[in-house]
């Protein structure tokens, strides 16, 4: 095999000596197929050493955890890909001589084949090694014409076409194992803060996943017409405003006797100079606009320090907008002020024309109310909003957007 696999990599050779700039266009495709075929078929090679590898326990007997650990050292892989690679060989190598077949001489590409093995595995054990036959084949034959996911799709009603007697059943016994997995392997990490990130990753079961989407989609259609965020963006930010949402109704249950609340430690200097980071009581850091908007929040508590960290009280209780004054200002805005926006009242926080810890009171007069994502816009301070003498809140864009900065204000939340 290695004679061979050098007359292969001397192949290569005489390949990369061609720049593919000099190939005629019809060359050029039919050199992508080749080459294609050639790098799958390579791969089903290799998925077999893999396997007859981790059969023998090599890896483990040089002392290795794992075989996939080993072949991570060893091949330079990354986890992830030494894991699926042990996996994908142990998965055509459970499969029909006719997968591997089919694999070796380029009629199955390594996805194709680790679905059709997938496939095959996954039907009822009352069909039988005839009917898995008549499956493989037709599968392999379906795989002349459709990607991964299609013949994915197709594999679910495989057995309609090759046992029809037992099609119904199975699929009903397949949704069941479907959902049972999707329980099993439910979950959510929160990857420890780096670079000022998190990372969310996750699997959820289907109908929690509606729910999911049921509360997020609401929230992810562009604040008015300003708004260049993204949609994965604008998801993320709908995610969060749903959790403060959760965090001010006073209905989750308490953790340790709290109130569960967010509780961000800051020095004064922080916030009343912009000067320094402050900490969120998960140990994350924030920069000092982050503080600053974070100290708005109702659903955050600020713990402010002194020099000698000791905890002043500023603004614990004169900072929040809450009862007659909250209900007032929802009544003067109807919802998000900034204008275009048609965020209701529900998603908006009240936040201080002149901040609290610069003096600012909480009055209605000081007060406009915002949603997450204005809330973020107004405080990087580009735009800058006032109370103007009718009472009505209203902002000036920044000189890039209108060089007159003249007052605009929101219209969407008509008052009658
Ligand atoms: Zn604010
Ligand atoms: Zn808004």
């Amino acid at each position: 095999m290695l004679g061979a696999l050098a007359q292969a990599g001397g192949g290569v050779d005489a390949c990369a000596d061609t720049a593919p700039v000099a190939l005629p266009d019809d060359e050029l495709l039919a050199a992508l197929d080749a080459s294609h075929a050639l790098a799958q078929r390579l791969a089903t090679i290799q998925l077999a050493l893999v396997r007859e590898l981790d059969g023998r326990g090599l890896a483990v007997a040089q002392g290795a955890s794992s075989t996939a650990v080993w072949l991570r050292e060893r091949l330079r892989l990354s986890g992830r890909s030494a894991r699926q690679l042990v996996q994908l060989a142990a998965t055509i190598d459970a499969s029909p001589p006719t997968v591997r077949a089919a694999l070796l001489d380029g009629r199955l590409t390594v996805e194709q084949g680790k679905v059709v093995a997938e496939t095959i595995a996954d039907l009822p054990v009352e069909a039988g090694p005839e009917v898995a036959e008549k499956a493989t084949e037709l599968l392999i034959a379906w795989a002349d014409r459709f990607d991964p996911t299609t013949l994915s799709r197709l594999g679910e009603r495989v057995l309609a076409h090759v046992a029809p007697d037992l099609a119904d059943e199975a699929e009903l016994a397949a949704l069941e194992r479907a959902a049972e997995r999707a329980e099993a392997r439910r979950h959510v990490t929160l990857s420890e803060p780096k670079d000022g990130q998190v990372r969310l990753t996750g699997n959820l079961d289907t109908e929690t996943a509606s729910l999911l989407r049921e509360a997020v989609d609401p929230l992810c259609t562009p604040a008015g017409e300003h708004d260049d965020r993204s949609p994965g963006q604008r998801r993320a930010d709908a995610l969060g405003e749903i959790c403060r949402l959760a965090l001010r109704t006073g209905h989750l249950p308490d953790n340790g006797g709290d109130r569960p609340q967010l509780v961000v430690t800051m020095s004064l200097d922080a916030l009343v100079n912009e000067l320094g980071a402050g900490t969120l009581d998960t140990g994350a850091r924030l920069t000092p606009g982050a503080v600053r908007r974070l100290a708005c929040d109702a659903a955050v508590l600020p713990a402010v320090m002194n020099g000698n960290s000791q905890i002043l009280d500023v603004g614990r209780q004169r900072r929040l907008f809450t009862g007659p004054l909250r209900r007032a200002l929802v009544l003067r805005d109807g919802g998000c002020a900034f204008p275009g926006c048609d965020r209701p009242s529900r998603w908006c926080d009240g936040h201080h024309v002149r901040h609290w810890a610069d003096g600012g009171a909480t009055t209605l007069g000081n007060a406009v109310l915002l949603c997450g994502h204005h809330h973020r816009i107004l405080h990087r301070g580009d735009w800058v909003v006032r109370v103007a003498s009718d009472g009505q809140p209203e902002f000036l864009p920044p000189a890039w957007l209108d060089p007159l900065r003249s007052p605009r204000r929101n219209l969407y939340h008509r008052r009658c």
